[in-house]
This record gives structure tokens, C-alpha cells and sequence, in this order.
């Protein structure tokens, strides 16, 4: 069957277009109304066209869920009705079609807009990662929607401190007010010699980074004891840049963010899913911004500015 939907294609550096297509969708999947898809910031170096070969027009979106609208004649076990997520993109799209082995359910209760799976799945994986012990230090480095997630997954597993760093002071209070228990602006202090002086000179057992940016990797990598601490890349470091090696050579364990990372995705699911139905992860708090798909430009400037209390924005694709 052939259906048509209305999807934002980024035409060149900063500039989006609405345009209609068709859609061919087998009777092995399902069409999907999509309710919400999050604006990621591992795609800015596309929005600022900034990726090394890339070409426009460019269809993007990955942390969408929304609502099955139609079930194809050979799908078993979905229904319309059925609230997805963890969706093939494009996400910041009308429609998708799907095989409905990629797809999971969104738990009741859970909001539509809060159930972006794949970022969900991807906090929940670096949580894991982090693996904090009774008694552990914790640094982050980056308050943003994924570095808080990522904090609030460890809140409550015994951490001596959580030191959460960032330049922005509205998101150093709310990282105090999600569980860090000391916070660090590197425009006031030196965040490596304080981490330091806090931790009686030991450093950090477990550092997170979550900017996807090489100084803070550094800090991050400086504030590590020695030996075997573990250093969780959140951020998504897809630019070419330099780094001092020489910060890992005290056994540092370098756990990555990326999906092939995982030993058990399905879990990763599971858990960040069951984290957000919960309120473990606080997407109350956390989804911000909401904006029509005509719009979307105007979300992917929000993200980059980080104003008006901004944490993470949300594209509605239905909306008009
Ligand atoms: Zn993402």
C-alpha cells in the first residue's frame, strides 16, 4: 500500500524544507503517526553542515515515538493503537513505516513525548556502563539532557560525591537539584584542582563525559584515579580532533556510547523505558521545548543556544 506523509529535509546548512512524499509500506509492517521525535545534538554537525561529504537534501531524526495507525496483513502481535518507539528514521517526519522487529512498546503511563527510545536506551547503557560501586566519586562533565540522564541513573547507588560540571548556572541547579552533590563552573574555578582538593587528592573512580567536545574530554580525563578508573564517553565525539592519550595510561576503562557498544541492546531498551515510566529518569523535567515541524529550525537555533532554560526540545510532527 502506498501512503503519503510531509517530512523536514535539512537543504542546506541550517535550513529545513517541508516536503510531501509517498510512501510504499509492505503488509509486513506498520505505519506509524509519529507524536515526537527529540532533536539530538550528535546531529548538529549535519544541521551546520559540517559533515565531511555529506549531501542535501538530508532526511533526519532518531529519537522518535509515536502511534501505529495501520498494521500491515502479515503482522502479528501490534494493533492499532499500540504506542512504539526505538522507530527507523526519519524521524522528523509525519509517518513512518517499520518492520515491527525494530520497534518497542512504550510502557503505560508514560508519556508520548518523554518515550524517545533511543536516547532512553542510550542513558541507560552508559548508567550501566558507569557501574558505580559504594563509596565511588562521580564527575560529569555536561549537564545536558544526556550527561543529567545519565547522573540521575546513578542518584542513589551510595557515590560519596557527584560532582557535576558546566558553564551554564541553570543547569548547575538543576543538576543540584537531580542529586549532584557539589557543582563546578570552569568559568569560576579550576574544575581539575577542586575535583582534586574534594576527593582528598584521590581523584574520580568514575568520570562521564557529556559534551562530545575535546577540552572537557580532557578535564574528564585529569580528574581519573589511579588505577583502573572508568571514564564513560556520553557525549558523541564525531569530529576530528586531538587528544592527550597520556591521561589514560593509569588504566583508565573507556566505556562508549554507541549501540554497537552494547552487549544487550533489548535490555538497554527495557531499563531506560522502565527508568522514564518511573521518574528515575526525570523527563518531566527534561523535555523543555516543544515545537510544530514547521518549526524545526527554531529548535535545532534552541539547542544550540541553550536559552530560556532550554534541556531538550521535542519536534511534533502532527502538529500544525
Ligand atoms: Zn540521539
Amino acid at each position: 500500500m502506498k501512503r503519503k506523509r510531509v517530512a523536514a529535509m535539512l537543504v542546506e546548512p541550517r535550513r529545513f524544507e517541508l516536503r510531501e512524499e509517498e510512501v510504499e509500506v509492505r503488509p509486513d509492517q506498520v505505519w506509524v503517526r509519529v507524536e515526537a521525535c527529540g532533536v539530538c545534538h550528535s546531529e548538529m554537525v549535519f544541521y551546520l553542515g559540517k559533515w565531511q561529504g555529506m549531501r542535501f537534501p538530508l532526511a533526519m531524526g532518531h529519537e522518535h515515538a509515536g502511534v501505529i495507525e495501520e498494521v500491515g496483513s502479515d503482522v502479528r502481535g501490534w494493533k492499532v493503537g499500540d504506542r512504539v518507539t526505538c522507530l527507523p528514521g526519519p524521524g522528523f517526519a509525519t509517518h513512518v513505516a517499520t518492520d515491527p522487529s525494530q520497534i518497542a512498546r512504550v510502557p503505560d503511563g508514560l508519556e508520548i513525548d518523554h518515550a524517545l527510545g533511543e536516547p532512553l536506551q542510550c542513558a541507560a547503557r552508559c548508567a550501566r556502563s558507569a557501574a558505580v560501586e559504594f563509596g565511588d566519586s562521580v564527575f560529569l562533565i555536561g549537564c545536558g539532557f544526556m550527561g543529567l540522564l545519565t547522573m540521575c541513573g546513578l542518584v542513589g547507588n551510595g557515590a560519596a560525591e557527584i560532582i557535576a560540571v558546566d558553564t551554564n548556572p541553570h543547569r548547575l541547579q538543576l543538576a543540584k537539584e537531580l542529586g549532584a552533590t557539589v557543582t563546578l563552573n570552569p568559568k569560576e574555578v579550576d574544575v581539575v584542582e577542586e575535583t582534586l582538593r574534594i576527593t582528598e587528592g584521590r581523584g574520580v573512580e568514575v568520570a562521564i563525559e557529556a559534551t562530545g567536545k575535546p577540552e572537557p574530554l580532557e578535564i574528564a580525563s585529569r580528574v581519573l584515579r589511579t588505577p583502573r578508573p572508568k571514564l564513560v564517553l556520553v557525549g558523541w565525539h564525531n569530529v576530528p580532533a586531538t587528544y592527550n592519550l597520556s591521561h589514560w595510561a593509569n588504566g583508565a576503562v573507556v566505556h562508549n556510547p554507541h549501540p554497537a557498544y552494547s552487549l544487550n541492546p533489548e535490555e538497554d531498551i527495557r531499563r531506560g523505558l522502565w527508568a522514564a515510566q518511573k521518574g528515575i529518569f526525570p523527563m518531566e523535567r527534561m523535555v523543555t521545548h516543544r515545537f510544530a515541524l514547521k518549526d524545526i529550525g527554531r529548535a535545532f537555533e534552541m539547542a544550540l543556544s541553550q536559552e530560556d532554560g532550554y534541556i531538550k526540545g521535542v519536534v511534533k510532527p502532527n502538529w500544525l
